[in-house]
């Protein structure tokens, strides 16, 4: 290897997919790829959910709702725009076959000319996007073909605000009995079936990270990141490494320099929460990170090498413990994965 690659892993989409299917039977999963796909690429993920059955997607952009109809082509797909309809947005939205989700009642008005469906947004506590439910009655003669709103603690199982948003919707929802719902995005379809409604949008578990934003066996590392060793250097007690003497060593230790940054999506501030990394299947303690370099702690992996193969993140370095060690979310991680790293898709696109 010689330089940083990164990996997606079609398969692992497709089961998480599955065992999403799985923790939600009867509900239809509408899988969320706003953001590129969550950084993966919107077109490839959006063609491969589809070839495992999924009919339904969320993006949040126009343009992105604009760039996954095409990359579908002739699949009828339901694509969902969470931003809703802005000042010129309509006929471009009407044009690509696109559903805007209603989230104020300008919105509302852009969109009535149309007399298309529409989903609607409505606000039940995170004070987010979505309309306040004292203004669903005045868009009641609208076409509305779904209807949903978005838990805003939902990893705390135990927050009282879950049900409380629950009941909020359900009481929305029964103005719209033709109308499609949802509530639950990752965290929520774990809160059980109450939670479930017609549909849930999950997105960060299709992309390998866990509901409850740590670890979970139930779903596979669908990003690899990997990079090469580019100099092994032995260090004594009291040497520094990187700028303003960022790490110091209190102990004789051997480093690897490995060949990727945060140019790379490796969020700098990882080093700082003890993020490590898998060298020869050993973990490995990040000690700084540059822009095109990591400085990791290899005292343990006696085995490593020049050229070897580093595991930044995988399922050897799992996506919720760097976000833990960055102080960000899976979420976050994912999207900073750059362009610079060479991208290799494995798995059936179709
Ligand atoms: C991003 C988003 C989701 C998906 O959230 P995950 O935590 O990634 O599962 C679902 N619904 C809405 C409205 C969103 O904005």
């Amino acid at each position: 290897m010689s330089a940083a690659r990164l990996t997606i892993d079609l398969d692992a989409l497709a089961r998480n997919h599955a065992a999403l299917a799985a923790a939600a039977p009867g509900a239809e999963i509408a899988p969320v790829v706003k953001s590129d796909g969550y950084g993966l690429g919107a077109a490839i993920v959006g063609r491969r959910l589809w070839a495992e059955g999924a009919r339904s997607f969320f993006v949040a952009r126009l343009a992105e709702g604009q760039d996954l109809r095409r990359a579908l082509g002739d699949r009828a797909a339901r694509i969902y725009v969470l931003d809703g309809v802005g000042p010129d947005d309509a006929g471009p939205l009407a044009e690509a076959d696109l559903t805007p989700v209603i989230n104020s009642l300008a919105c509302a008005w852009r969109w009535r000319p149309t007399g298309r469906p529409a989903a609607l947004h409505v606000d039940t506590g995170m004070n987010r996007l979505g309309l306040a439910a004292a203004d669903v009655e005045r868009v009641r003669d609208l076409p509305i073909a779904h209807v949903m709103s978005h838990l805003a603690c939902a990893a705390a199982p135990d927050d009282a605000l879950n049900g409380q948003q629950r009941e909020r919707f359900a009481a929305v929802r029964a103005l719209f009995p033709d109308a499609r719902a949802s509530l639950a995005a990752s965290a929520g379809i774990f809160l059980g079936e109450a939670y479930w409604f017609d549909a849930v949008r999950p997105g960060i578990c299709l992309y390998g990270g866990g509901p409850r934003e740590r670890p979970d066996p139930r779903f596979a590392a669908v990003a690899r990141l990997e990079a090469p060793i580019l100099q092994l250097r032995d260090l004594k007690a009291g040497d520094f490494v990187s700028y303003g003497r960022a790490f110091v060593a209190d102990r004789p230790m051997r480093i690897a320099l490995v060949a990727a940054g945060y140019t790379d999506g490796f969020i700098r501030g990882a080093a700082r929460g003890k993020a490590s990394v898998c060298v020869g299947g050993v973990a490995a303690r990040v000690l700084t990170v540059s822009m095109d370099m990591l400085a990791v702690d290899v005292s343990d992996a006696t085995c490593a090498r020049e050229g070897d193969p580093v595991e930044l993140l995988g399922q050897n370095a799992p996506l919720d413990d760097l976000a833990a060690a960055a102080g960000t979310v899976a979420h976050e991680c994912l999207v900073r994965l750059s362009s610079r790293a060479e991208r290799v898709y494995v798995g059936a696109v179709d």
